[in-house]
């Protein structure tokens, strides 16, 4: 799954041609699967 960092919007599937099919915006960033992980950072 990504999403276009212009409209926010989600895509499924992308060829080679990585555009946004709703704005045509070319950067296109990877969802981030919420992570479970515990980290302490203390
Ligand atoms: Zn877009």
């Amino acid at each position: 799954m990504y999403v276009c960092e212009n409209c926010g919007k989600k895509i499924e599937k992308i060829d080679k041609f990585i555009t946004c099919p709703y704005c045509g915006h070319k950067i296109i960033s990877k969802e981030r699967p919420p992570v479970m992980k515990r980290v302490k950072a203390e």
